[in-house]
């Protein structure tokens, strides 16, 4: 993989920001990943090549830097794009779940008929720390009769844990940190 060129270049891309947004948080900064067209079509090619043997039959996205990198790998992967969102943020029936996070809690809530039973879904999202929000969008999946087969990263914060908070879900990551 660490031959990969689109590794080494979305690599490159990832801008680290000491203390963001609190103190002891080393903030894994995208936004010159997407800024530039080769390194952000690179990442959304390899993620795409990656995830298409778990075969899904949609993204699951958390909001909202997870929406960024579902969105295109959904159409790469020729499936539909289904959004998690803060609570509050969706207008018609909501399922929530509750969870902790690396700077704090929160929730995740999720439009209760935007999955069809049995479904195959792809949660995805930026960048993964301790895990807890893949976990609880993943939660979400299970609760609306879905099935969760596998989570995709663009980064992994890997001395925290969260791969290993997803087993047995199978994770899929670009650039291990
Ligand atoms: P976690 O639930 O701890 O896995 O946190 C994952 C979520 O928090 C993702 O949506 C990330 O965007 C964000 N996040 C947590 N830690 C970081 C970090 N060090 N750098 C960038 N994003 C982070």
């Amino acid at each position: 993989m660490s031959q990969d060129s689109r590794v080494i270049l979305a690599r490159s891309r990832v801008r680290q920001v000491a203390d963001f947004p609190k103190p002891g948080i080393l903030f894994k900064d995208i936004t010159p990943m997407l800024a530039d067209a080769e390194a952000f079509r690179g990442c959304i090619g390899w993620l795409a090549e990656a995830v298409r043997p778990l075969a899904p039959d949609v993204v699951v996205a958390i909001e909202s830097r997870g929406f960024l990198f579902g969105a295109p790998l959904a159409l790469a992967l020729g499936v539909g794009f289904v959004p998690v969102r803060k609570p509050g943020k969706l207008p018609h029936v909501t399922t929530r779940v509750d969870y902790d996070l690396e700077y704090g809690s929160d929730a995740v809530e999720m439009h209760s008929d935007a999955l069809r039973p049995g479904a195959r879904v792809l949660v995805v999202d930026d960048v993964i720390a301790t895990g807890g929000t893949a976990r609880a969008a993943c939660e979400l999946v299970r609760r609306l009769g879905a099935e969760p087969v596998g989570a995709a990263f663009f980064l992994e914060i890997a001395a925290l844990g969260g791969g290993a908070l997803l087993a047995p879900i199978p994770t899929v990551v670009m650039l291990r940190d």
